[in-house]
């Protein structure tokens, strides 16, 4: 096999790796998603819980001040009852004035009880609000996650089908070579092979000395880049356009 081919298999080597380190890349944002999604419906979940608690501690408040009032209400009918059993003008001007004073009493707690009533009508529209927005984040929450499923086993075909793409690429590529490559791989954020366009290195764009760019012509050498150690390859060299007609 000329250097040439396994110049050209190592830069499909390359863009192999940087492709399944995309994928990877995109894989591990799905379960970082889903905890988005499902915190979503914990959220919306807690709001719908606490206007029912809301609701719930309006009706217990609503039945105790029923129960007193009723319990008041009786009190006065008993008192106005007595009254007409009085004989001296003082008690009854006494027992007249506790009627009046309880009287409005049961007044002031029934408009209590009346605002009771009308805050449980709103408390009601924002418990039936709060369950819509429940029952609308867990259907968007359901369907997105079966989205995320789905591109989860899509992510798999397409990582196994890289892995059998690279084999077959790792095969044409001597296992010294390949030992360097990887350790480059490790060292430089995944990139090892740089192409040389014109006289720049893509791996970090600075430009190798011209004596390295003649080298780098004949395409009969492994070379690396001075500045940034990435094996580099002269694009031209190695896959000349008038090569890919020929
Ligand atoms: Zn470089």
């Amino acid at each position: 096999m000329s250097l040439r081919e396994k110049l050209k298999a190592l830069e499909e080597l390359q863009q192999i790796d940087l492709d399944v380190a995309g994928l990877a890349g995109e894989a591990e944002q799905i379960p970082i998603r889903r905890a988005q999604i499902e915190a979503g419906v914990a959220a919306a979940r807690k709001e719908y819980d606490a206007q029912r608690a809301r609701l719930d501690d309006n009706e217990r408040e609503q039945r105790g001040a029923e129960q007193l009032l009723q319990m008041e209400r009786d009190k006065v009918k008993k008192w106005e009852g007595r009254l007409g059993e009085i004989r001296t003008p003082r008690e009854y001007a006494a027992l007249s004035r506790e009627i009046d004073i309880a009287r409005k009493t049961n007044e002031t707690q029934t408009e209590g009880l009346k605002a009771l009533v009308a805050q449980a009508t709103e408390l009601h529209k924002g418990l039936d609000a709060a369950g819509e927005a429940l029952s609308e984040k867990e259907m968007a929450a359901e369907a997105e996650q079966a989205e995320l499923s789905a591109r989860e086993q899509e992510f798999g075909k397409k990582l196994a089908d890289l892995e059998v793409r690279r084999a077959d690429a790792a095969k044409r590529v001597e296992p010294a070579l390949l030992a360097r490559y990887e350790g480059i791989k490790k060292r430089r954020a995944g990139i090892a092979v740089a192409a040389v366009v014109g006289h720049t290195c893509r791996g970090c764009n600075r430009n190798i000395p011209p004596q390295l760019f003649i080298v780098l012509q004949r395409a009969e050498s492994i070379e690396t880049c001075p500045n940034c150690n990435r094996i580099i390859y002269s694009a031209a060299a190695v896959s000349p356009p008038a090569a890919s007609s020929a």
